[in-house]
């Protein structure tokens, strides 16, 4: 039985790690869940589950969930603090970071100092601070296990090799506006943008799908969790969503994982590996898709890539300077407040204007997020 906490249980991953742990109640238990605001959900898993732990991270909601679980054996915090303090609880074994955003860093961070396993979907974690989480995890002998399916795919294509990588084939679907021309773009709506062609996902991370910057933070996160150089990730673009992603190897030989999109089967993997476990999801049914189709994006219109590839080049506390600037920026179309092209231009310009530290330390990256919140 492998004890399972999830850092972000009331959300899109968070939610779909429970339907895995629904399938194979033998096999995984829901140790601890946190969430960061969704105490009426939290509570409902909390029911079903019978975790041994549960933490808000919003402290005005700590009263309702302590009151509604205080006929359950359940131990109840609140806080951003709790919530790092818990993932060195022993009875832990593995750790889900799916919390959204910069805001995953910490506990990600703690429950791998505390020696956990981490099954990791909070892909900015490893776009912050991805040289720090990396030697943190090699210190602490802690497996970082990919949850995002592109990155899945490649550790599945990695799996028994153990000569060099030449390329890594990131696919990418292109998400809802591939093909349109930056000027057809000026006007789109949340609602468009929100519409995601093969996915259900979060908004942030779907509206990221969409500018293509969730492609970018992918390569960064490529760049670390497989210690490969970013001129060696190339982004193909690929609309069905069948191929996860390839590597393509010296001798000229590439291997890909296929699959429905489902995020459940990553998920899945990430808990079950190194075996793989039953899954009643339908198969993928070649005939159904009739061709699959691969082509190169357009990072003229879709800046927020070359934003990416820009920013990993700088290195230092840049993709952190572009991570905050992109989340400010997405929340803010989000609102209404700004148009989908802006989402890039404020990233360049938040860029090219914020104070670069070439050797940042984690006070370092957590400094220059608050700074680029506040000045943005
Ligand atoms: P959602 O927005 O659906 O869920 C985010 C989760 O994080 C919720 O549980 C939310 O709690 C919690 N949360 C938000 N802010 C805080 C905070 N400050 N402290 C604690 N918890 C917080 O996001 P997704 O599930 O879509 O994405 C999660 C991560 O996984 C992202 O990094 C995304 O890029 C990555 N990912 C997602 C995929 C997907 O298919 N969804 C695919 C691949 C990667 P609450 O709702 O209670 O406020």
């Amino acid at each position: 039985m492998k004890h399972i906490a999830i850092l972000g249980s009331t959300g899109s991953i968070g939610t779909q790690a429970l339907d895995v742990i629904r399938w194979h109640p033998d096999e995984y238990a829901a140790e601890v869940l946190c969430a960061g605001s969704n105490v009426n959900l939290l509570i409902e898993q909390a029911l079903e589950f019978k975790p041994n732990a549960v933490v808000i991270a919003d402290e005005s909601k700590y009263t309702t969930l302590r009151d509604a679980l205080s006929n359950e054996d359940i131990k109840t915090y609140a806080g951003a603090d709790a919530m790092c303090d818990v993932m060195s609880m022993e009875s832990i074994d593995m750790v889900l970071a799916a919390i959204v955003g910069f805001a995953g860093l910490k506990p990600t961070l703690k429950a791998i100092e505390a020696g956990k396993a981490i099954a990791l979907a909070n892909k900015e974690t490893m776009v912050v601070a991805g040289g720090i989480v990396t030697d943190a995890a090699a210190r602490h002998h802690t497996p970082i296990l990919p949850v995002d399916s592109e990155h899945s795919a490649i550790f599945q294509s990695l799996v028994g090799e153990c000569s060099p990588v030449e390329k890594i084939l990131l696919t990418a679907s292109g998400g809802p506006f591939y093909g349109r021309s930056r000027e057809s773009l000026s006007a789109v709506t949340l609602e468009q943008a929100l519409k995601h062609p093969n996915w259900s996902m979060g908004r942030k991370v779907t509206i990221d799908s969409a500018t293509l910057m969730n492609k970018g933070l992918e390569v960064i996160e490529a760049r670390w969790l497989f210690d490969v150089p970013a001129e060696k990730i190339e982004v193909v673009v690929h609309p069905q969503s069948v191929v996860h992603s390839m590597v393509q190897f010296e001798d000229g030989s590439v291997k890909a994982q296929l699959g429905i999109p489902s995020m459940k089967t990553p998920i899945q993997y990430a808990f079950s590996f190194p075996k793989r476990v039953g899954s009643p999801l339908p198969r993928l049914d070649f005939a159904k898709y009739g061709q699959l189709t691969f082509g190169k994006p357009d990072t003229e219109t879709f800046r927020c890539l070359a934003l990416a590839f820009e920013a990993i080049a700088r290195g230092g506390n840049m993709p952190c300077i572009m991570n905050a600037a992109n989340e400010v920026a997405v929340q803010r179309f989000i609102d209404g407040k700004i148009g989908f092209l802006d989402i890039a231009d404020h990233v360049e310009r938040t860029m090219q204007k914020a104070q670069y530290i070439a050797t940042p330390t984690l006070d370092d990256l957590i400094e220059t997020d608050k700074n680029i919140r506040l000045s943005n």
